[in-house]
């Protein structure tokens, strides 16, 4: 089903930059689209000045206007439970200290995520990156950008460049040609990711103008970030496909969260729907001790028990591997099917829970 347009006229509706323009901002602009619990308005006052409350029209036209519950609505709409996490940091994979120059996270030898634009066209509750996206001192002024290019430049490991943020693709087309074109000057630069939330916040942002732009400059790879069956409509996607189409393989990157997507059903089907839309579901995130997150967050042996569950049971290239990020990289969160070895054969578990002893001779010394 179509997302409701209350009453916008298509052309209007469908173009990015009048969305951009008319985002929610405020209760009032809220009220039109669902009708907020006192808990809600209550939160929007008192995070005001923490974390931004931003939705695009599109994304606000998902929302169940009647289930304070609703999966979308609790992604960005904010709530007093914000208040209350003894736990939760602002930085907690520590990037700042991995940045040797201005936004440029380096954890791996060969490989960066490159934030080159602190803004999204809305702001998630649960964002890793709360302590930036939106916040003026972490924009990119171009001379910044073309610092962290002079740092790719003479760092001749990097060959896999990400572009994060925030959001790259809230960029213009003409400011992503221009970076993508000088990245793709660097002879040591193999391929260039991008990860971007907006074929699911904002999918008319993906114009043909904007895939000519991404085909000019392959290998280009996109990520993006459905967290709920919900978000994959027609217009969603409609931008895949476009993206599809022009080369880019687009991967998922969901987050495990609370109520949202963390029951078996949910997940496999949001998993299933991905394929369906040829996105192959790539990582799925452990939700980080991240400030103000606790009533999503997950424990950790229930995200393993989830996927264990869903291994057997659906198409392999449907299940994300489910990871926990650190400051030293990315940490596969997966049963462990192998159980150790006995005389000359390996103890495996199969995904229906038997025992297999499969032979494997020591490689013979001599
Ligand atoms: C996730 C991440 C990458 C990319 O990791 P892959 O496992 O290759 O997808 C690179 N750099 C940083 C800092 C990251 O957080
Ligand atoms: S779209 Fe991504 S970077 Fe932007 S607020 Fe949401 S999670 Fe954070």
């Amino acid at each position: 089903m179509s997302v409701r347009h209350a009453g916008v006229p298509d052309v209007q509706w469908s173009d990015w930059t009048w969305q951009m323009r008319n985002r929610i901002r405020d209760v009032g602009a809220l009220a039109h689209w669902i009708d907020p619990t006192d808990d809600e308005r209550r939160a929007i006052e008192a995070l005001a000045d923490r974390f931004h409350f931003v939705i695009t029209p599109y994304y606000a036209g998902l929302m169940d206007p009647g289930d304070p519950e609703c999966p979308i609505r609790r992604q960005v709409v904010p709530r007093l439970a914000e208040l209350h996490d003894a736990y939760g940091v602002a930085d907690p994979l520590d990037e700042v200290a991995h940045s040797p120059v201005k936004n440029v996270i380096r954890v791996y030898p060969d490989r960066i995520a490159f934030c080159v634009n602190n803004e999204c066209a809305l702001y998630c509750r649960f964002c890793l990156r709360k302590r930036m996206v939106g916040d003026d001192e972490w924009s990119m002024k171009k001379r910044e950008l073309e610092e962290g290019l002079a740092w790719i430049r003479r760092t001749p490991q990097i060959r896999d460049v990400l572009l994060t943020g925030g959001d790259p693709l809230v960029f213009s087309d003409e400011r992503l040609d221009w970076l993508l074109a000088e990245l793709r000057a660097i002879r040591h630069v193999e391929i260039v990711r991008l990860g971007s939330r907006l074929p699911v916040t904002l999918p008319f942002r993906v114009t043909d103008a904007l895939c000519r732009v991404l085909e000019k400059h392959h290998p280009i790879w996109l990520n993006t970030h459905f967290n709920h069956p919900r978000e994959l409509t027609p217009e969603a996607a409609a931008a895949c496909d476009r993206l599809l189409r022009a080369g880019v393989p687009v991967g998922n990157q969901s987050v495990l969260l609370r109520g949202i997507n963390d029951d078996r059903q949910t997940m496999k089907a949001l998993c299933e729907g991905l394929v369906r839309m040829r996105v192959r579901p790539y990582y799925c995130y452990q939700a980080q001790l991240l400030e103000g997150t606790a009533h999503f967050r997950v424990p950790i042996e229930e995200g393993v028990a989830l996927f264990r569950w869903m291994r057997g049971r659906t198409s392999g290239f449907a299940i994300p591997l489910y990871v926990l990020d650190t400051p030293h990289g990315k940490v596969p969160l997966t049963h462990a099917y192998v159980r150790g070895r006995e005389g000359d054969a390996v103890v495996v578990e199969t995904c229906d829970g038997r025992t297999w002893r499969e032979r494997n001779p020591r490689a013979a010394e001599d």
